[in-house]
């Protein structure tokens, strides 16, 4: 459980980077986060092209885009100052609450 936990740094509305596939070095924001499957949505990223056939609901058949799931892992959370995405490590505050900063310049990434 500790290795999965550990992955689990990024939440909805996060502005993350793509670290590899065919995305590699996109930004964009989180949509939506998988928990059990460990995967995510990032806005206008992986897009994928679906087919529709027209039918009662939809009236005119074609092909709409859709944000593919992307693997945790394969995305990192932006740190403004450097600027790039960049790993994270929990610090906790002095009100307990914990917060991720950036281990490179140990700039604090969670909004109060
Ligand atoms: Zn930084």
């Amino acid at each position: 459980m500790e290795a999965r936990t550990a992955k689990w740094r990024i939440k909805k509305d996060d502005i993350v980077q793509v670290i590899s596939g065919k995305e590699r070095g996109k930004k964009g924001k989180v949509l939506l986060v998988l928990q059990d499957e460990g995967r995510l949505k990032v806005e206008k990223l992986n897009m994928l092209k679906r087919h529709t056939k027209a039918g009662r609901k939809v009236q005119q058949g074609g092909i709409i885009e859709q944000e593919g799931t992307l693997h945790i892992s394969n995305v990192m959370l932006i740190c403004d100052k450097c600027g790039k995405g960049v790993r994270t490590k929990l610090k906790k505050l002095e009100n307990a609450k914990r917060v991720r900063v950036c281990m490179k310049c140990g700039e604090v990434l969670d909004k109060a």
